[in-house]
């Protein structure tokens, strides 16, 4: 089959992550008799330098036309100063809203062969985890009402939490559906015992969770799942909270797999067409030095080609290609840190996982 498939390089490392996963994916690809079309887009601040805008409307509407979407990273401290509406950050949440994508689905497994990397305790680390979060993407405070005003105590600002109950059941569909896939375990991420937009999230996924008898669905507020990914991430199969709660805990998640350069995500919507991306940011201080680890985009990639495109042995192939580059002990600068192993630059990565397939 042929696919066409957008890229939004972004900013910093986003090219050199990009350019690994487009190498890795035609290799995979072409061993089951696919072929991908690339059509390059502009985003974040190098669309800004080139046009004016972090999200031009030739972007979105490419976008749009393509069967999915992979993006690199975008942002650096040469936008930093830029008001908000201009900021690269702003094409992300622009672009998720463009193509209606409501769902961040963010995989967080500990790598066997990366089990010294975890900061966490090695009777922890030795039980092992594998979960996925999912976010809601497209509500919540970082789309609820803003501004600024006068209060009691002078120059104030605020911003607004607000859930409509569709909202919350679509994306505990997502959840569910995506729990019966795998240990037919939900918990879901709340602060019920403070927040009305909370108690009404509760509310809801039960009602939904009647939908699903084959299911756990369980509560816990968000203060003690911060803890309890620290001390337990074994109890998590599927986790489903909001847009903040869900951005929060996913940084943390990755980092007790030992290196946010390896998770990826899929963003997506009611149709085919997802967003995928790694979950790391454009890494200013290594950008343009060949160091990045490109497997956040690479396995970002083999999500694209599992829930996008339905070519879930492409998406297999890459998974265990890069499993076998990692258990033969190849790292990068990211992951090399007590390995004792020298660490490999972004190409040579990328050129070991293509041999891997
Ligand atoms: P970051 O994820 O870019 O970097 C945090 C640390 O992790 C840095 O030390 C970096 O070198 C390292 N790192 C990240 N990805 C790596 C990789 N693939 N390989 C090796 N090391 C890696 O987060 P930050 O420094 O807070 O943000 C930098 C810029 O990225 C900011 O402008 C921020 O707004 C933006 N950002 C963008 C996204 C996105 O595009 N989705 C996400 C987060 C941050």
């Amino acid at each position: 089959m042929e696919f066409n498939i957008a890229l939004l390089k972004g900013d910093g490392i986003g090219p050199e992550i990009v350019e690994s996963a487009v190498a890795v994916l035609d290799k995979a690809g072409a061993k089951h008799g696919h072929k991908f079309n690339y059509n390059a887009y502009l985003i974040g601040g190098s669309a800004y330098d080139a046009t004016g805008k972090p999200l031009p409307e030739e972007t979105v509407a490419g976008c749009k036309a393509a069967d999915s979407v992979l993006l690199g990273a975008v942002g650096g401290p040469k936008w930093d100063a830029l008001p908000g509406d201009l900021r690269p950050e702003k094409a992300l949440l622009g672009i998720r809203a463009a193509l209606g994508l409501f769902t961040n689905l963010r995989p967080a497994k500990l790598y066997p062969a990366l089990k010294d990397e975890s900061p966490l305790r090695a009777d922890i680390v030795a039980k092992g985890f594998d979960l996925m979060m999912v976010r809601e993407l497209t509500g919540g405070i970082y789309f609820g009402e803003r501004g600024r005003r006068e209060g009691k105590y002078g120059a104030e600002a605020y911003d607004t939490e607000c859930y409509s109950v569709m909202e919350i059941e679509r994306i505990a569909r997502v959840a569910m559906d995506s729990a019966m896939k795998r240990r037919k375990n939900v918990i879901s991420i709340d602060k019920a015992n403070v927040l009305e937009s909370s108690r009404l999230w509760r509310e809801t996924v039960h009602r939904v969770a009647k939908e699903y008898p084959a299911l756990t669905v369980t509560d816990m507020l968000v203060d003690n799942a911060a803890m309890q990914l620290v001390k337990n991430p074994s109890q998590f199969d599927v986790v489903v909270t909001s847009n903040m709660f869900g951005d929060i805990l996913s940084d943390e998640s990755s980092q007790i797999t030992g290196s946010i350069g390896m998770l990826a995500s899929a963003s997506l919507g009611e149709g085919k067409c997802g967003l995928y991306e790694p979950i790391h940011g454009s890494a200013p201080d290594i950008a343009g030095q060949n160091k990045a680890n490109p497997i956040a985009t690479i396995l970002s990639a083999a999500m694209m080609c599992r829930f996008s495109l339905d070519i879930p042995a492409v998406a297999d192939d890459i998974e265990a290609a890069v499993d076998a580059v990692l258990n033969a002990g190849w790292r990068t600068a990211d992951l090399a840190g007590t390995s004792g192993v020298a660490p490999l630059s972004c190409t040579e990565m990328t050129e070991k996982i293509l041999e891997a397939l």
